[in-house]
């Protein structure tokens, strides 16, 4: 299984998207950078979306993706029911710009919703989904997809201190998830529920205690403006823990 990294941040520019992730060219796990991220043949290739939350550096793509859609057949998105119903609440509807839930004239839906809860496993294409809740400002599940060889990867989705627990429910090989702050605004990423490389270090000692082990750990939504000191301080933390914890960057491939 292969995971591409689109979009590796908690804000966009014309270098950097919101966070988004594909594997193996046609599953999206989070849809922040699904379009901006991603080139028009690229896009017309992913069949599925999984989304974690309703916050938009997650799913704001979702409008220029499915209009780049609009010829190239449904895509499946799986999240909560509470998700969708905020997303067409919000982003997408008629009044608006466009439903992609919803039919245009005589056109069929672009997006067949699937619902998804956290705690529930289920397939999709060649994977097993499992759904993972974890703690942050708003219900978030992650993702852990295991592939027909049992390879595993766990997306966490946002979370903040305390996620270390959550994190136990998978046996990823990689475990990719959020550090949107440096060390010195700890407090802040407890206040909003993120994670500071502090804090990271804690969940995967939590982690450790619980599964015997620290899988390949790739971090990923951070925020632009404390990205040096965050590159820095998760390097110290890869090296007493004694594990491989990268910051990714846009167009990362990870092998799992
Ligand atoms: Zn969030
Ligand atoms: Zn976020």
């Amino acid at each position: 299984m292969e995971a591409c990294i689109l979009g590796a941040h908690q804000s966009e520019s014309n270098t950097f998207h919101f966070t988004s992730i594909l594997v193996d060219h046609h599953l999206a796990i989070d849809a922040g950078g699904l379009a901006t991220g991603l080139s028009l043949a690229g896009q017309r290739a992913v069949r599925y979306v999984l989304i974690t939350h309703q916050h938009w550096d997650h799913v704001k793509d979702l409008a220029g993706f499915g209009f780049n859609r609009l010829h190239d057949g449904p895509v499946d998105v799986y999240c909560t029911d509470e998700v969708r119903r905020i997303i067409e609440a919000n982003l997408l509807n008629r009044d608006y710009w466009i439903d992609f839930f919803d039919g245009l004239g005589a056109q069929q839906p672009i997006f067949h919703h699937r619902t998804a809860s956290p705690g529930q496993h289920f397939s999709v294409s060649q994977y097993q989904i499992t759904t993972i809740p974890v703690n942050h400002s708003v219900p978030v599940m992650g993702y852990q997809v295991v592939d027909p060889v049992g390879r595993a990867l766990y997306y966490t989705g946002d979370n903040g201190p305390g996620c270390g627990q959550h994190w136990a429910a998978a046996k990823p090989d990689v475990l990719i998830t959020e550090v949107t702050y440096s060390n010195a605004f700890a407090n802040e990423a407890r206040r909003f529920s993120h994670l500071c490389p502090s804090q990271l270090q804690e969940a995967l000692e939590v982690f450790r205690d619980a599964r015997g082990y620290i899988p390949r750990v790739v971090a990923l939504h951070v925020n632009p403006d404390y990205e040096d000191d965050v590159r820095r301080e998760v390097a110290d933390v890869a090296q007493k823990l004694n594990a491989s914890i990268e910051v990714a960057r846009e167009g990362m491939v990870i092998d799992v």
